[in-house]
């Protein structure tokens, strides 16, 4: 597994590099935004949003589209606003400094699982299912229990992305950027549009939570209660 490490500060990004290697990661390091974009391609990147050459934000807006790279966010205590708006551009992750080893690599652990079982699951199961709700994205049907649902293109794609990653926010951003291939500056009354027509498709049988100045949320319905087993 290659880690990236984007980091300005020398002291910080030596304690950083000891940790990891010490962990078994092969690590490069750099100090800009330049080399950031120009580095070989990584696994993790460990992104400082406070870089002297540009803004983080815009690093990480061009990172995330490239393909299994997942991104953490490394932000001083204090820039609350800028770890939201990390996480609405497409950060896995984020961790504040100062912050311990282990508490790092314990995130970076989670985000590669994510991308992992992400990745074996586009790979090998040809439907998603969200307890009664299954979609099948190489024929684009829907279907909740055996009835049938009509969905457009994108609100197909867009349910389809939240179910994969069922559990877990999903920024508007990412939406924006993976349904309508769209920038930063997409409209987002598009996007709650295609909310509001899914809800009332398949808001019977799915839960699609708005979660304030983020994104959207489905949740995995809990097991049933198994008499028995109080
Ligand atoms: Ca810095």
């Amino acid at each position: 597994m290659r880690i990236l490490v984007v980091e300005d500060d020398d002291r910080v990004a030596r304690g950083l590099l000891t940790a990891l290697k010490h962990a078994g990661y092969e690590v490069h390091r750099v100090g800009t935004a330049a080399a950031a974009l120009s580095a070989p391609a990584a696994d993790v990147v460990l992104l400082d949003l406070g870089l002297p050459d540009a803004d983080g934000l815009e690093v990480l807006r061009e990172l995330r589209h490239r393909e299994g790279t997942a991104i953490i966010t490394v932000t001083a205590r204090g820039e609350e606003r800028e770890r939201v708006l990390g996480l609405r551009a497409g950060a896995d992750d984020y961790v504040v400094k100062p912050f311990g080893t282990a508490e790092l690599l314990a995130r970076i652990e989670a985000v590669l699982r994510r991308t992992r079982s992400a990745r074996a699951h586009d790979d090998t199961d040809p439907t998603l299912t969200l307890g009664t709700l299954t979609l099948t994205p190489s024929t684009r049907q829907a279907r909740i229990a055996t009835e049938p649902i009509a969905l457009t293109r994108k609100e197909f794609d867009l349910l389809a992305l939240l179910v994969r990653r069922a559990g877990t926010v999903v920024s508007r951003d990412l939406i924006v950027d993976q349904v309508w291939q769209a920038h930063w500056e997409a409209p987002s009354r598009t996007l709650d549009t295609h909310i509001a027509a899914l809800r009332g498709k398949v808001g019977h049988a799915v839960r699609i939570d708005t979660v304030r100045g983020v994104g959207y949320r489905v949740d995995r319905p809990d097991p049933p209660d198994l008499p028995g087993l109080r």
